[in-house]
């Protein structure tokens, strides 16, 4: 089944204890797109400037994504720069450089308006739905977003979450955006504004799936080395959706299948910096994690 992701492709520059990596790959949909594409078909929607490498495109193309709806304009490439402490579970904003973002009207392709789902990755909320009035009544449509945006437009956010049955954001995107601090409170206040299934990630204490069914809880895969946590919550995000985007199946029971593989696909970004390490995955290594999961949290009843 198609899947359709507008996003940020950007260079990112990074520093983590551990080293750090100057205007490497990087971008919500660059990352949503790698990890999807393990599952499903992608088709991609950003912008990148004159500066973008042709080997990009290329690595982007050999993992089979749809690149019809990149655009390549005059200007300069959407830029990040980001620092980690030793706690890489916050990422600190060092610079934003929108560029070419700035003046985006993203324009879909005849034919990815018929996506059985649409991923809106991190990305300004007026891009966001600018996409979705495109789409052609969507079966599923998901979300993520930044605290970029939840300071700088937090209305046009809100007005987006009406249109969204999946929200996907970190714990302290959750209290930010609610100014609630208890993630419970935090979660019901969410799904009032619009998205019926969230997800609130944790990093490396896992994540929480809110839904009408309850409450599911998924770890964080134990690694002894995490070299860069940059675009866990993207490559979580493209695990998930690329997962349910396959089997169109959007039961509790799948959601939570979903949830563990974007974990696996999160536990591998980490390893190294950039899309290093999920470029090229065997898929049996990815099952192989998976049940890894599965031990890991299996207990028996009392
Ligand atoms: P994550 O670590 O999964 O939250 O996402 C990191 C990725 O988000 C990086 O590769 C950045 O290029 C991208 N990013 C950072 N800030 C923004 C922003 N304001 N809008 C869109 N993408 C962004």
């Amino acid at each position: 089944m198609s899947l359709l992701v507008v996003g940020s492709v950007a260079f990112d520059t990074v520093e983590t204890p551990f080293g750090q990596a100057e205007e490497v790959l990087g971008g919500s949909a660059t990352y949503f797109s790698t990890s999807a594409s393990y599952f499903t078909d992608v088709n991609l929607v950003a912008v990148v400037g004159e500066d973008f490498p042709d080997k990009h495109i290329n690595f982007l193309r050999l993992r089979g994504i749809n690149l019809d709806g990149l655009e390549r304009t005059g200007g300069k490439t959407f830029r990040w720069q980001g620092k980690y402490g030793y706690d890489l579970n916050e990422a600190h904003t060092l610079n934003t450089e929108l560029n070419v973002f700035e003046h985006f009207k993203p324009k879909l392709p005849e034919h990815y308006r018929d996506a059985d789902v649409v991923f809106l990755a991190n990305i300004d909320p007026d891009l966001q739905r600018d996409v979705l009035k495109q789409a052609n009544k969507p079966k599923v449509v998901a979300a993520d977003t930044m605290n970029f945006w939840i300071e700088s437009k937090k209305d046009s956010l809100i007005e987006t979450l009406k249109y969204v049955d999946i929200l996907l954001i970190n714990d302290s995107e959750a209290r930010q955006l609610t100014g609630e601090p208890n993630l419970v409170k935090a979660a019901r206040t969410i799904t009032s504004y619009g998205p019926k299934t969230l997800l609130i990630k944790q990093g490396e204490y896992g994540v929480t799936m809110f839904n009408s069914h309850g409450i599911f809880i998924a770890p964080a895969y134990p690694l002894e080395n995490v070299f860069d946590p940059t675009g866990a919550g993207d490559t979580f995000a493209g695990g998930f959706m690329g997962y349910l985007a396959n089997t169109m199946d959007f039961s509790d029971t799948s959601l939570r299948r979903g949830t563990v593989m974007g974990s696996v696909m999160a536990s591998f970004n980490v390893e190294d910096f950039s899309l290093n390490k999920i470029r090229d995955l065997d898929y049996k290594e990815i099952e192989s994690r998976f049940r890894e999961f599965k031990r890991l949290s299996h207990f028996e009843d009392i």
